[in-house]
């Protein structure tokens, strides 16, 4: 075996254990790639109970309350600080703890309700989402979800009330992308009281302000040579822990204090182990579940303020005696961005769901959901940026500060590209499992096995046949949930076609997996809105209904989301890839 084959063993080994040690639920989007449509992760549309909703309403009330008195994002932006007053408001309001249990301080809120409230401050300043996000959806998450009693009572109490805050450390020189890639070691001492820390961290949001840091680390896996990553709770009080760099200078969300860490013969004791021991990858990825949900709550309050600047603007400026918002190519933008921000929220809220009812396995939804919200924000900030002409381009307007906050978002939490292909290969592995036993048992002469393989074959082609059904309860949206149901038949056909033609090397081929993966979350995206708007045409929806031109924003969104998957299918037949893969090779090798 050569280097890079024993490298991929090894990556297959780790995913494997990483992914598939639980029971295989069937989800959302696994189910797309088996041809079929599992309604009941997105319909019917979920609703914050009637509680939890007037909770809600009141806190965001009170968070708005807070924000205006003490957010000034071009402040934050400028300073380069989130100020200690915006903290205590954020901490006063209950947003620093607002889904821990109210045993700990906590207000207990759902994800979902949570979203909406993340979703507020995204759309007021990224800075301060992202410093929320790190210290609540990540920091601290850890700890709620796989503390023991004794961790949780000691830590969560100063943490939820805003008093302390947390960071989440993981990335390293050498495991960006790569995570599993973690060089940090932690010894364990031989009365096995303690771990003995030595590494960096670098890139790490609050890691300088914070007063618990949730650091992963290689220990040695008990009775063999090798390592595991395990999670530890960390204070930079503790001797050896030394911070290189407090605030790295920065692009955008320059409010966030991005930090470098060393850990030099730092001495933590064995009651900070977080979780089981060599299971933190684990604990990371779970934790990443969380965090790539709120990004989305995040990435649509920001896209909906990206709309509202468009929507001023094209109707204020004029150009050729007209207002901007007459010409059809800014309607187009302004159209689009109405759709997508409608997709945003409805997947958003369907994903939050899924962590709320406590279903297995959502991590193929909420990488969707990250890739979907970043690249949507992108375009929409984008967008308005452009509608808002040589104006967006000086220091005084919003749009310059929000076009380098959004940056990030395509490449924080797992760089989109990663995420892509996980989703293909992830959702692959059912159907490429199938038709590995049937090839395999094909192969082998005894009949018992012959019969195993034509039933796994018969279940492929029963798959195949047969369109899935997509519930609507509204007679307008039929039409709609047919062709959805026959594009994921269509996608299932795909899937089982390039299984079959690519087999193993699929496993390379990034460009194949992208059109499948693209395709997989468009039609998670209409799945959701057609959930969404299925309830509001009964007037059940969170607020009563469709608002005006959201019913519009809706349809236009599943036209343009079919011809994209259309495309995307269509390009699986007919593309360019070998001509393009071939010049950036030639190129790649000149330059190296
Ligand atoms: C402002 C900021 C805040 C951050 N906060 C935190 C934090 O709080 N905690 C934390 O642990 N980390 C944090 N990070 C780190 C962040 O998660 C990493 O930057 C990210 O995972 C990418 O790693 P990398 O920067 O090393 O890029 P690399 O891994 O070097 O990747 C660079 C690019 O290569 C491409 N690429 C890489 N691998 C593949 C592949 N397999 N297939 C195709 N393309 C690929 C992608 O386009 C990617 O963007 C933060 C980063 C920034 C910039």
């Amino acid at each position: 075996m050569n280097d890079a084959e024993i490298q991929r063993q090894k990556e297959i080994k780790e995913a494997e254990e990483l992914l598939f040690t639980g029971p295989e639920a069937l989800g959302f989007a696994k189910g797309l790639f088996q041809g079929r449509f599992v309604a009941d992760w997105a319909m019917p549309y979920p609703r914050i109970q009637a509680a939890q909703q007037k909770e809600l309403e009141q806190s965001l009330a009170e968070v708005r309350q807070m924000l205006d008195a003490e957010l000034d994002p071009s402040e934050v932006d400028r300073e380069a600080d989130i100020p200690r007053k915006l903290i205590d408001g954020l901490a006063r309001t209950g947003v620093l703890g607002m889904t821990a249990p109210k045993e700990f301080g906590g207000r207990g809120f759902t994800q979902m309700a949570y979203c909406k409230v993340l979703e507020e401050i995204g759309s007021r300043c990224a800075s301060t989402s992202v410093f929320t996000n790190a210290h609540h959806s990540i920091g601290i998450r850890a700890l709620l979800l796989f503390g023991t009693r004794e961790q949780k009572e000691k830590w969560l109490p100063p943490l939820v009330s805003g008093q302390q805050l947390a960071a989440f450390a993981l990335t390293e020189r050498e495991a960006g992308s790569d995570a599993a890639n973690v060089q940090t070691t932690a010894t364990p001492s031989a009365d096995g009281s303690h771990y003995v820390l030595n590494g960096e961290k670098r890139y790490i949001t609050n890691a300088a302000i914070a007063q618990v840091l949730t650091v992963m680390a290689r220990t040695p896996v008990p009775g063999s040579d090798k390592t595991a990553i395990t999670a530890f709770l960390v204070t930079p009080d503790m001797p050896g822990f030394e911070m290189l760099e407090a605030r790295m200078p920065k692009l955008g969300i320059r409010g966030t204090a991005t930090g470098r860490f060393a850990m030099k013969d730092m001495v933590v004791p064995k009651e900070n182990v977080l979780g089981k021991l060599g299971k933190g990858l684990r604990v990371a990825l779970t934790v990443l579940d969380f965090g790539r949900t709120t990004f989305g709550a995040c990435c649509t309050g920001a896209a909906k303020n990206c709309l509202r600047l468009a929507v001023e603007h094209a109707n204020t400026r004029r150009q050729f005696k007209k207002t901007l918002g007459e010409f059809d190519l800014v309607k187009k933008k302004i159209g689009r961005m109405a759709a997508d921000i409608y997709a945003m929220e409805a997947m958003t809220t369907v994903t939050a769901s899924l962590i709320d009812r406590g279903l297995e396995d959502y991590m193929l939804e909420t990488a969707m959901l990250k890739v979907f919200t970043t690249e949507r924000l992108w375009e929409a900030v984008n967008d308005t940026f452009q509608i808002h002409g040589g104006g967006a381009y000086f220091n005084d307007s919003p749009l310059e500060r929000m076009l380098r906050d959004a940056r990030i978002n395509q490449i924080g939490e797992g760089s989109n590209e990663v995420l892509t292909s996980f989703v293909a290969l992830v959702g692959m592995r059912g159907p490429g499992m199938e038709f590995k036993e049937i090839l395999d048992t094909m192969l082998k002469p005894w009949r018992q096995d012959r019969m195993k393989a034509l039933g796994a074959g018969m279940n492929r082609l029963g798959a195949a046949v047969k369109v899935p059904g997509v519930p609507v309860k509204t007679d307008r949206l039929r039409a709609r949930a047919s062709e959805l149901g026959r594009l994921v038949w269509k996608f299932n056909l795909a899937v089982n076609r390039a299984l079959i033609t690519y087999r193993e090397p699929i496993l390379d081929m990034q460009l194949v997996q992208e059109r499948i993966a693209n395709s997989a979350m468009e039609m998670f995206a209409s799945g959701c809105v057609i959930s969404r708007l299925d309830s509001e045409l009964q007037g059940i929806g969170q607020n009563g209904g469709s608002t005006p031109g959201s019913q519009q924003a809706a349809e236009l969104f599943l036209r343009q989301s079919f011809a994209r998957i259309r495309r995307f299918l269509g390009d699986l037949n007919g593309n360019d890839d070998r001509l393009l893969l071939a010049t950036a090779d030639a190129v790649l090798a000149k330059r190296g």
